[in-house]
């Protein structure tokens, strides 16, 4: 059975990472697909994105190889440092797609956007910015939705990849349960590439791990997080200061760059939320993916790969399966499992860095999550 004869076309309600990337496979599959975002610029916030080796095999299975390789940096190898920047530990990491993709690396996220984007536009997708949906009325063979600009629309399949605080799961799963704050902040901000730099690192520091992510020929991000347990309020005037206060007791280079920033430097401050769906991710013809099911912290690199996991896989299921309902079995078999992992095991890192765990505890849940990751998953 073909995924076009189980369903002709489809609706996807967002257009981020997960929503793109099965709105390009039902595309390469023949199905017509109408995809909605809420932002009128279609657009995307924020610096640099860590391609995890989860990550970056599932963008290249989505066939986007060669303009990440291109726009991105990937690299082979991951530096552990001690917190006056001496090296402690040099990984490597297993190249999961192919032996010329090296194995992990980072991107901007407004290239990563762009590239995902110009795919979409190019594939035939009918896109529409600005709105998304107001109703969705299901039966056995389809969803009617009516949209909030006031117009509707019949599809024997709605994907919800609208997000951590998705409104497609608050339609389908009133009970479902709701985004948590996991009592970390993550910083974020960017910088010049330094001289010999090659790969990302990370810095032990007493209180705080500091780490770097390469993410452009030139360009890299830092990201840190902090335990917030009261999760304050912080303007944007203080965040300079504040992120300068928290890299003092690093030395070596971490030290130099902190020096460059200055009170107007741009910086990103965000409180992290979680959220798990650990029964079906469907309820009907709707179906969700991404951070609607299954938001994780940044711990493991790996939301946005699982995101483009779900697209791929749901698409494969609907390609092999006899009915819609066995895909949408099939799909919550081999998805929930996996991207439960990678959300449980980001927590408890986040846990054990709040508590301050021995750190060679953490190592050893970190590598036991990067084996089970690269674990092939389709
Ligand atoms: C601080 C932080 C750092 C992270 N770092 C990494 C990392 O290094 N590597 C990694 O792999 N992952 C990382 N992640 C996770 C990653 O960003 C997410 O898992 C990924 O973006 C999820 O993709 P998504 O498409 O499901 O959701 P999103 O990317 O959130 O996209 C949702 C889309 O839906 C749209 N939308 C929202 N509401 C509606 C609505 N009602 N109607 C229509 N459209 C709507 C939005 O405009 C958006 O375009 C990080 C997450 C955080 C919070």
């Amino acid at each position: 059975m073909s995924v076009e004869n189980l369903v002709g076309k489809v609706l996807i309600v967002g257009g981020g990472v997960g929503g793109m990337a099965a709105a390009i496979r039902f595309r390469e599959a023949g199905v017509n697909v109408d995809l909605v975002d809420l932002d009128p610029n279609w657009g995307v916030y924020g610096t640099g994105i860590t391609l995890s080796i989860l990550t970056l095999r599932a963008l290249c299975d989505l066939g986007l190889a060669d303009d990440v390789m291109k726009v991105g940096n990937c690299y082979d190898n991951y530096l552990i440092c001690n917190a006056d920047g001496s090296v402690l530990h040099e990984s490597s990491l297993p190249r999961l797609y192919s032996e010329d993709v090296p194995a992990e690396g980072g991107i901007l996220r407004p290239a990563l956007h762009a590239i995902m984007k110009e795919r979409v536009l190019k594939k035939g997708v009918h896109v529409r910015t600005g709105l998304s949906v107001a109703t969705l009325d299901a039966d056995d063979l389809g969803v009617t939705v009516a949209f909030t600009d006031g117009e509707t629309g019949r599809y024997d399949l709605v994907v919800g990849a609208d997000g951590l605080f998705s409104k497609v799961r608050g339609m389908i799963m009133p009970d479902a349960p709701k985004p948590a704050f996991t009592g970390q902040a993550c910083w974020r901000a960017m910088f010049d590439i330094p001289e010999g730099w090659t790969s990302g690192r990370m810095f032990l520091g007493e209180k705080v791990k500091l780490g770097f992510t390469l993410c452009s020929p030139d360009k890299m991000y830092l990201y840190l997080l902090e335990h917030v347990p009261d999760n304050p309020w912080r303007e944007k005037s203080e965040l300079p200061g504040l992120l300068r206060g928290l890299m003092d007791g690093f030395g070596g280079e971490a030290a130099r760059l902190k020096e460059t920033i200055g009170d107007d430097a741009s910086i990103i401050y965000r409180p992290l939320e979680s959220v798990l769906i650990e029964d079906s991710w469907s309820r009907g013809r709707v179906v969700l993916l991404g951070d609607a099911v299954h938001a994780t912290t940044p711990h493991l690199g790996s939301g946005a790969g699982a995101a483009v996991e779900d697209a791929i896989v749901l698409v494969e299921e609907l390609a092999s399966s006899a009915s819609v309902d066995e895909a949408l079995e099939n799909y919550d078999r081999r998805r929930i499992p996996r991207a439960s992992l990678v959300v449980k095991n980001s927590l408890k890192i986040g846990q054990m860095e709040m508590t301050s765990a021995p750190m060679k505890d953490q190592a050893a849940l970190m590598s036991a999550s990067m084996e089970v990751i690269a674990q092939p998953y389709r």
